[in-house]
């Protein structure tokens, strides 16, 4: 018998190409006076021509974003915010970049029109993960949901075919657990297997023709989806991995998403039957036990991307720390986790292997 609660988060979304042009319209509709520009310091110049079209609106420029959204510098920008009177946040760039802004909002509660340029979904969350001293911590708080969120395809365009390739996996990523979710519904179930099957079909496209601006709206849109899947039903065992891995070894996002992901789809796949037809269907994989895991691997090899944590910078002599860490406070998980079992998925991937079931080890 169906039965769900659905809640479905308040926001406002632009989608097109050159929609950024709307951004003065935004700001002023908000009533913002000062706003702020965030970016990663390689962004910086996307953000200063953004603020050069807001004139007397844009109080000025931040271009220190960066993963993993370390407090020293939330620190740091706040004292900026202070300094120079800002009434609202904009940003443009991934999801190092509305992290920043996140973290502002959740001291401040600022207003925040966010331009997403990557695949990462944090745009369409309440929840901001902040690291310090090692360890990332995430909450969640109304405070820290975008007002605005101006999708535009043409910002996209720059995104090195690497990185969108691991960045769509990440939003995959977010697909993937939704399925099986235990809080799952049926829009959200939906939106996921759009999302998962808009995303495959366009990263294929993309790494073929980056400039492809159809194959980009398709990525573009997918990650849409994916991120408010993310933002409305609770993630399991791959993001808690991806979590403590990211905040213990300071390794890049999108990257490690891509290499746990098939491994925790393997895992999960005996617990989670209907969540992987749906899956391996969004794929174009096929419908059998690892399918649509089998269908990660494949698609992460053909758009090649990294498939070994040690080719991201993790130490082999690191698994055990970060068994223990996902153990704490490990969250609900078809598959039951266990401390073994943990260090089995963490080492297959750490070598690159191919991915297996929870039955199988
Ligand atoms: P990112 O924001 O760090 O971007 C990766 C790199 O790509 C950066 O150097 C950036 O400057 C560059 N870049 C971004 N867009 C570009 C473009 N269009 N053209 C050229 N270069 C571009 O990476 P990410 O994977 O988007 O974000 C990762 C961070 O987001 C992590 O800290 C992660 O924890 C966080 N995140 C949070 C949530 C959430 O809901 N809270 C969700 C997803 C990700």
């Amino acid at each position: 018998m169906l039965e769900f609660v659905c809640t479905t988060l308040p926001s406002r979304v632009i989608f097109g190409e050159g929609t950024s042009a709307r951004l003065a319209e935004e700001v002023e509709r908000l009533g913002l006076q000062r706003v702020l520009v965030l970016a990663t310091p390689s962004r910086k110049p996307d953000a200063e021509r953004l603020a050069a079209a807001l004139g007397a609106r844009a109080a000025g420029v931040l271009a220190t974003a960066v993963m993993h959204t370390p407090a020293n510098v939330t620190e740091a920008a706040l004292a900026v915010v202070e300094r120079l009177g800002a009434d609202g946040l904009v940003t443009v760039g991934g999801g190092s970049t509305t992290g920043l802004s996140k973290a502002i909002a959740l001291r401040t509660d600022l207003p925040q029109i966010i331009i997403p340029t990557t695949y990462a979904g944090s745009e369409m969350t309440p929840s901001v993960g902040e690291t310090k001293d090692g360890v990332k911590t995430t909450q969640r708080s109304p405070r820290v949901l975008p007002e605005v969120v101006i999708y535009d395809v043409e910002r996209t365009l720059s995104l090195p075919v690497p990185l969108s390739a691991v960045s769509g996996m990440n939003a995959i990523a977010h697909a993937v657990e939704a399925l099986y979710a235990p809080d799952r519904n049926p829009v959200a179930m939906l939106m996921a297997e759009e999302g998962a099957r808009a995303l495959a079909q366009a990263l294929s496209r993309i790494a073929a023709h980056p400039v492809d601006r159809d194959a980009r709206a398709e990525a573009l849109y997918g990650a849409w989806l994916c991120g408010v899947c993310l933002g409305s039903v609770s993630m399991a065992i791959h993001h808690k991995l991806c979590h403590v891995l990211g905040g213990l070894f300071n390794l890049p996002h999108a990257q490690t998403h891509t290499v746990i992901l098939p491994h925790a789809t393997a895992f999960n796949a005996p617990a989670a039957p209907d969540a992987m037809v749906r899956l391996a269907r969004a794929l174009g994989a096929t419908d059998s036990a690892l399918g649509a895991a089998l269908g990660l691997h494949e698609l992460a090899g053909r758009l090649g991307c990294p498939r070994a944590l040690r080719d991201l910078g993790m130490p082999e002599s690191g698994v055990d720390q970060a068994v223990t860490l996902t153990l704490r406070n490990a969250p609900w998980n078809p598959v039951p986790i266990e401390a073994e079992a943990m260090r089995e998925l963490i080492r297959r991937a750490w070598r690159g292997d191919l991915p297996a079931s929870a039955l199988q080890r």
